[in-house]
């Protein structure tokens, strides 16, 4: 737990979590060590740093080289110091690398933005890569945004652990920048920003959008320009929003999904009213549900409705 805490980025809780252990007198291992160690480097909290070290000192686990790989950070990110010692306990004293390794060089390579190293490492590891291995990646390419990455070890955290959303959060934080969608059909991300046209199935999009659009139409929607950026005339406005990523994303999913299956979309912005109005449109003419996740809340689309119904489409806000 301490170590997923430090992978995902969350110091002090890690910290927090070895002063519990401490006071409820738990065993500490190397591994746990090691990542408050990486912890305490990350807040710059030397005097943290210390204390863990004079603690690794005090149960004898100084001479293993990953508390000593983790000092190293403290002092700079001496990454290849780091990979020296990983080889040299494989190597020179014949210790079988275990995963916890495995991840400290994953996570050292990944924070120093050494990517390329990274993706070697985890293909050529002695031990098949887990998930701590995908997230230390993903908090990386979170750190150096690096959403290309980011974007194949969500899909891959995906892939070994499909009911997981928590990927989808991290990678969510990595196109935080860039107002965008994304659909996850089996375990293959597909993402969306605002006017899209390079997604492959681009046409068929644009085709779904406009049919979806008379439909809704016709039972009586009306676009709120209001969403739609400021000096073009009204035509215009309610073109430009039905650009928006998470209209694409919609009509990408019902083009994709099976009759019947909910549909999911992630936003990594909050939903604008008029795409929000569009999905409860939509939601009662194709009769299937639909579940937006954009930071603020879960939406559920169904029969016309949407679960945030009590604060109103009001309570959206105007992005
Ligand atoms: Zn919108
Ligand atoms: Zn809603």
């Amino acid at each position: 737990m301490l170590a997923a805490n430090a992978c995902r980025g969350l110091w002090e809780e890690a910290l927090k979590l070895l002063l519990q252990m401490q006071r409820e007198k738990l065993e500490f291992d190397q591994f746990s060590l090691s990542a408050a160690l990486s912890a305490a480097a990350n807040l710059a909290s030397l005097e943290e740093g210390k204390q863990i070290h004079c603690l690794s000192t005090k149960l004898g686990f100084d001479s293993n080289s990953f508390v000593e790989n983790a000092t190293m950070d403290i002092h700079g990110g001496l990454v290849d110091e780091g990979l020296r010692y990983f080889a040299s306990i494989t190597f020179e004293f014949g210790v079988p690398a275990a995963i916890e390794h495995c991840v400290c060089i994953v996570d050292l390579l990944g924070r120093s933005g050494r990517f390329r190293e990274a993706i070697a490492f985890i293909k050529d590891m002695p031990v098949p890569p887990n998930d701590f291995v995908g997230r230390c990646l993903l908090a990386a390419c979170r750190m150096h945004g690096n959403s290309e990455i980011g974007k194949v070890a969500a899909e891959n955290l995906l892939r070994s652990n499909p009911s997981d959303d928590s990927a989808y959060v991290l990678y969510s934080n990595i196109c935080a920048t860039s107002g965008s969608c994304w659909v996850k059909l089996k375990n293959q991300i597909s993402t969306f920003g605002i006017g899209d046209l390079s997604h492959p199935e681009s046409e068929q999009i644009y085709r779904k959008l406009t049919e979806l659009r008379k439909k809704i139409q016709e039972a009586g929607y009306i676009a709120d320009t209001s969403y739609a950026l400021h000096d073009t005339d009204e035509e215009q406005k309610e073109h430009n929003l039905w650009m928006h990523s998470e209209r694409l994303a919609l009509a990408y999913a019902l083009i994709n999904t099976p009759e019947g299956s909910v549909l999911r979309i992630f936003k990594n912005l909050r939903v604008c009213g008029d795409c929000h109005s569009v999905f409860k449109g939509v939601s009662s003419i194709i009769s299937r549900e639909i579940i937006l996740r954009d930071p603020y809340r879960f939406h559920h689309f169904s029969g016309g409705q949407c679960s945030c119904v009590i604060t109103g489409d009001n309570g959206i806000g105007n992005l």
